[in-house]
């Protein structure tokens, strides 16, 4: 008997929810009581009616700012849940762990601290609770979306069933769909402008090698969607893979973006509109890039128009069991159009949403346990592998005939 409180009614909440409200609707009570809760209640309640109408499953909502721990500290008592699931943004990582320790209720999110006046995507602030959360008894689960999160547990997989040792891996995102926008982003607007517009970074040789943003690109024919443009980018999957893979010589993290997407990127750039440093516009303090975010469109609206599949994967090269130098390619292909279906969101909040919803269930049953904060990697993959397979993002390994030319 399972009761989850769910922070954050955006495209990843309204996913993970209506999967958690499946598994309890097939009669499994894994998450037996739904609560979410989030800042905007009326988001909250759209996605209450919706699940109810998809599933015939009653969630409970509230409203609440997360960013105040005594509130979440408050609600948490009031719930009494046995795992707190933090699909809101990056900021409230912290405060929400503040709150799970105080209260003694097991963490998990889907992306790693990020304190808002800089776009530094580091483990550091987290890992640091290691420590606390021991003392408490308690889990913290980091990055249980794809990436991190199914990437990572690709790895993982990897490494268990294929490859004693993993030499390189490179970890690919392809979004081939199409919303039909002039300019949209697929989550939300601000932490994705912060994650592309920083410098790429990869692992190499036991050190990070920095580059320009968007300066590194090579193109892929990805199953499912057809040839891309990927670029080089830092994404936070790889300082903890070289810390639980501790042999990997190189990691490199690549995504592909459409030619429209980066000129009006490089406009907005140029003009000063992705700053996350305050200036004052008739007398008040604005951030740039949260007033681009405003004007945008929300994320979450663009499913009723996306067209296309995503197809997110890693390729790992290393020692197979039996000696010899192996590549393999382990990947995912997601459809907007059948997400949109199911949950009324598109592919990128699916393929987030699906694996909180995993990551979570996992944590709840007590398959995957520890005291601690823990990154997905330094779990046993095979259980979570089953569980994507059975609910909506199955997975397929292929062997390549070496590793990427480039
Ligand atoms: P959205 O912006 O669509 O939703 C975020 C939600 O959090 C909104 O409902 C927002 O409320 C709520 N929120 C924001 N601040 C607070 C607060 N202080 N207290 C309570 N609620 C708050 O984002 P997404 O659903 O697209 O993304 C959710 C998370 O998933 C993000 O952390 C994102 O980085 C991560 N993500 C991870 C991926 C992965 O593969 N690992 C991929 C994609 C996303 P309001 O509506 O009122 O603003």
């Amino acid at each position: 008997m399972g009761k989850i409180l769910v922070i954050g009614a955006g495209g990843v909440g309204s996913v993970a929810v209506h999967k958690m409200a499946q598994l309890q609707a097939a009669g499994r009570d894994t998450f037996a009581h739904i609560v979410l809760a989030s800042r905007t209640v009326a988001k909250c309640e759209a996605i209450a009616q919706s699940v109810k109408e998809r599933t015939g499953v009653t969630i409970e909502t509230h409203a609440l700012d997360a960013d105040d721990v005594p509130a979440t500290v408050a609600l948490i008592n009031q719930v009494a849940p046995d795992l707190v699931c933090n699909l809101a943004l990056p900021y409230q990582d912290l405060a929400i762990m503040d709150a799970c320790l105080e209260t003694g209720v097991h963490y998990m999110d889907t992306a790693n601290y990020e304190p808002r006046d800089e776009a530094k995507f580091e483990y550091h602030w987290q890992w640091a609770y290691h420590d606390r959360f021991k003392e408490a008894g308690i889990m913290a689960l980091l990055g249980s979306g794809f990436d991190p999160g199914v990437t990572s547990v690709f790895a993982a997989y990897l490494k268990k069933h294929y490859l004693d040792r993993i030499d390189t891996l490179d970890i690919l995102d392809c979004n081939g769909g199409d919303h039909g926008q002039h300019f949209a982003t697929n989550f939300n607007p601000e932490i994705n402008i912060r994650e592309v517009t920083a410098p790429a970074r990869h692992w190499e040789n036991g050190e990070w090698v920095e580059t320009p943003a968007l300066s590194h690109k090579q193109t892929f024919d990805f199953e499912g969607v057809g040839e891309k443009n990927m670029y080089l980018m830092y994404h936070e999957e790889i300082e903890s893979l070289k810390t639980h893979i501790p042999e990997i010589q190189r990691i490199r993290f690549w995504m592909t973006f459409g030619d429209a997407y980066l000129t009006h990127l490089e406009v907005l750039q140029n003009v000063g509109m992705t700053r996350i440093d305050p200036v004052i516009y008739e007398g008040k303090e604005i951030i740039p890039l949260q007033f681009l975010k405003a004007v945008l469109p929300e994320p979450a609206s663009l499913g009723e128009t996306t067209k296309g599949k995503t197809n997110i994967g890693d390729i790992a090269t290393g020692i197979a069991k039996d000696g010899s130098e192996k590549t393999y390619y382990i990947n995912n292909i997601c459809d907007h159009e059948a997400a949109y279906a199911e949950t009324g969101n598109q592919a990128v909040s699916y393929t987030t949403g699906v694996p909180a919803m995993i990551g979570a269930a996992l944590i709840l049953d007590g398959v995957w346990s520890g005291e601690g904060v823990f990154n997905m990697e330094q779990m046993d993959p095979d259980p979570f592998m089953e569980m994507l397979n059975q609910h909506g993002l199955p997975w397929q390994v292929k062997e390549l005939d070496g590793p990427l030319d480039f």
